[in-house]
């Protein structure tokens, strides 16, 4: 398609590129998964679109209604964006130690920021986002922790996209983890098509699937504090805990080596990805999903730290 009628039609179909720079053994391949080319910059727009698509259909939420959502941002941002042209008012909970960036995106697509202690973590914006929905009339919090529709947004939309760009030509899939719909959606698809894809989980330093206990971290969007009940951990066919050194490393190098600008969530996931290709056989192909763009953290200085 060359046309679109409005921007809801943008999300998905983002670019999958082959990695050269990076030294791979040999007849091992490596692509990666641009979700910053969905129109709100990440692989969350997927979920925005899903999440107030049900809420609407369901009649959760109704014109003149408000939406509220704990949010580290993008997905804050990629429900703004889903929610643009809608009538609906947006609100999110925010820990005040994420990306200024991100928030400033979600105020310029309309939604309220309110800011929530760092030292509570999502825990006290998820607390927060409840207090308001009790006390707001007519509004809804979809709680993308607690949301089936997380998951599934990813079962219906990256995994089918992955399984197709490739052919079904790939073996094993690494993703980073926040709230984990990203990864138990993506790999469901992936294990149904085909059970023998090795899925790889990834999280910082700091957070607790490695029996780890919760702790500040800089790599941002990904790391969990509690395991949702939505996630399948049965799909954990490995994880890797990656320091902030690493991930800031590995996001530099993919500037400077290949042009691509991403994130420290996505970061994380390529030194993952390089990591399971050094012990991966000939022949095998990774895919390894980056969820945003560095230019959301540029304030944070990155590229200079
Ligand atoms: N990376 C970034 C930058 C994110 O914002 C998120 C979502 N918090 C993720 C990765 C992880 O996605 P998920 O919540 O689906 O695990």
């Amino acid at each position: 398609m060359a046309v679109y009628d409005n921007v809801h039609e943008l999300v998905g179909r983002t670019p999958l590129v082959a990695l050269h720079a990076f030294p791979l053994p040999k007849g091992v391949r490596l692509y990666a998964k641009c979700e910053y080319f969905n129109p709100g910059g990440s692989v969350k727009d997927r979920l925005g679109e899903t999440i107030i698509r049900e809420a609407m259909q369901s009649g959760k939420l109704k014109p003149g209604g408000t939406l509220i959502e704990p949010t580290a941002g993008n997905t804050g941002i990629g429900l703004a964006l889903a929610a643009v042209g809608k009538g609906i008012h947006v609100l999110f909970c925010v820990p005040e130690k994420f990306s200024v960036e991100k928030q400033t995106l979600m105020k310029a697509l309309g939604a309220r920021v309110v800011k929530t202690p760092s030292d509570q973590g999502m825990a006290g914006a998820i607390k927060k986002a409840k207090a308001f929905e009790q006390s707001i009339k007519n509004s809804y919090c979809p709680n993308q922790f607690a949301n089936p529709n997380n998951p599934k947004a990813y079962f219906e939309s990256l995994g089918p996209e992955l399984w197709e760009d490739l052919h079904g030509s790939l073996d094993v899939l690494v993703a980073g983890a926040g709230s984990g719909g990203t990864f138990t959606g993506t790999a469901d698809y992936l294990k149904k098509r085909n059970p023998e894809i090795k899925t790889v989980v990834v999280e910082p330093v700091g957070s607790i699937l490695n029996g780890g206990a919760p702790a500040e971290h800089r790599t941002e969007g990904i790391g969990m504090e509690f395991i949702p009940s939505f996630v399948k951990t049965e799909y954990f066919d490995e994880i890797y805990t990656i320091s902030d050194e690493d991930a800031f490393k590995r996001l530099k190098e993919a500037a400077a080596l290949e042009g691509l600008l991403i994130g420290s969530s996505s970061g994380s996931a390529l030194h993952a990805a390089l990591l399971e290709a050094e012990k991966a056989k000939p022949g095998t192909t990774i895919v390894v999903i980056f969820p945003d763009s560095s230019e959301r953290y540029l304030s944070q200085r990155i590229y200079e730290s």
